[in-house]
Formats: C-alpha cells, sequence, structure tokens
C-alpha cells in the first residue's frame, strides 16, 4: 500500500529548521516556502524525500538545489513585488515557482528540452504564469531585457557580460562563480552603472554549460 505523507507539516517542518534557524528572514520568502509545493517538482519514486536538507536528482544529470540554497539565492536579490526576473537554469521550475509565489514575473532559460518541458507542464497546473525558453542562458534573454534581477542556478567560472549587460540600473545578480567542483555564491549590484561585488560563501552547484560557461 501507498504510504500517504503530509507534505504540508514536511514543509512548515522544512522552513522551521532549515531556513529560519540559518537567517533567513525575509517574510515574503518564508510565505513563498510555506506555499509551493516541493513535491510537485521531484520525481515520484523520491518525493518522500522533498523537503529534505538537501540537492535531489531530477533526470539528465541535473538536480533540484537544497531548500536553503534557494532561500538564501532568493534573499539575496531583495525582490519586490512585480518585479522582472531572468533565470538561468529552469531545471525543475521549483525556484521559478517561489519567484513567480513573490509576485516577480519570472522568465527563465533552459538548456536541456526534456526539462524545460517538464517544468512548464508543472508550473503551468499550479497557475503560475512564467515565459520559459530552451536555449543558451549564458548569453541572457535579450528579448526582455533589462531586467531587475539575474539568478543563475549552475555554476560558472566567471559571469557571463552578456547577463551584466542586461541588468536593470540598481538590478541585482545572484550565480555561483568557481571551478567544476565548488564555487562561491555572488552577488553583483550595478549601481550608477558601476558593477559592486559580494561573496556570501561556498557552495556547490552543476557546472554552467555555455558559450559563456564551461564549453562542453
Ligand atoms: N533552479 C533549479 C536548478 C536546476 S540545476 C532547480 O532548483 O530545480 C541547474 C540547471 O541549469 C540544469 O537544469 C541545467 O540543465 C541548466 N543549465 C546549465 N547550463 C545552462 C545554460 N547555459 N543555459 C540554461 N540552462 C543551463
Amino acid at each position: 500500500m501507498e504510504e500517504k505523507i503530509n507534505f504540508e507539516i514536511l514543509r512548515k517542518q522544512m522552513v522551521e529548521t532549515q531556513l529560519i534557524p540559518r537567517g533567513i528572514k525575509d517574510r515574503k520568502v518564508i510565505d513563498a516556502f510555506l506555499k509551493v509545493p516541493r513535491e510537485k517538482f521531484v520525481p515520484d519514486d523520491i518525493k518522500k524525500f522533498a523537503y529534505d536538507d538537501t540537492p535531489l536528482p531530477i533526470g539528465e544529470g541535473q538536480t533540484i538545489s537544497q531548500p536553503y540554497i534557494v532561500a538564501l539565492m532568493t534573499s539575496l536579490l531583495e525582490v519586490k513585488d512585480g518585479e522582472k526576473i531572468l533565470e538561468i537554469g529552469t531545471g525543475s521550475g521549483y525556484q521559478t515557482a517561489i519567484l513567480c509565489e513573490i509576485g516577480c514575473d519570472v522568465y527563465s532559460v533552459e538548456k536541456i528540452p526534456a526539462l524545460a518541458m517538464r517544468a512548464k507542464n508543472i508550473l503551468q497546473q499550479l497557475n503560475y504564469k512564467v515565459k520559459i525558453t530552451i536555449g543558451d542562458g549564458t548569453l541572457g534573454w535579450e528579448e526582455y531585457a533589462p531586467y531587475d534581477g539575474i539568478i543563475v542556478t549552475a555554476g560558472g567560472p566567471k559571469i557571463p557580460e552578456a547577463l551584466l549587460s542586461q541588468l536593470n540600473e540598481n538590478g541585482k545578480l545572484v550565480m555561483p562563480v568557481g571551478d567544476i567542483f565548488s564555487q562561491d555564491l555572488i552577488r553583483v549590484k550595478k549601481s550608477k552603472g558601476k558593477f559592486i561585488k559580494e561573496n556570501f560563501g561556498a557552495c556547490q552547484f552543476v557546472p554552467l554549460k555555455g558559450e559563456n560557461g564551461w564549453q562542453e
């Protein structure tokens, strides 16, 4: 018999044990995490681990990020309702849903067609309005630029120039930068045409592959 799991309780526990004690304070971010059903973004056979404190495989050699990392990156973007956000690496679509739930206008680029299609379906089912395209996100998405925020959910050797050029004045970009095995979480703020960089410590992401990322 299939065991019945109360995902709502697991979701609340995740927020209380993984996010709040580690310093996630932004009410909008916490409320979004309490709402978005993370289990829907995880393959069927591992749904029971959906709220664990860890990344999980989503197929095609890719992962859904650990809840805390999604919360940290979202907080670092300091988003406001109605802001236009570009996401590079749709993956499962979970980070996309969190941004939508906060009230952002989200544009997301995914390289692997099968993942883009699956994320699109789930987000549609959950009624999140988001634009997803299949392509090389290291080139950004020129058509809808500039963006108030850009979030890159795969690790690259450097911040792609194309992304910096698609950032609005006072916009922020968050991205893991380093080698293939480990990266630092970097935030860049654009102010009076200058880029101010801050480092938020070590992290581990799947590689950003593309023209301005790791070569295949
Ligand atoms: N935010 C996602 C993270 C998925 S992992 C989630 O939590 O589910 C990172 C994703 O980046 C993978 O799906 C991978 O295919 C994608 N990716 C890697 N290089 C890319 C590129 N150049 N352009 C777009 N997507 C890319």
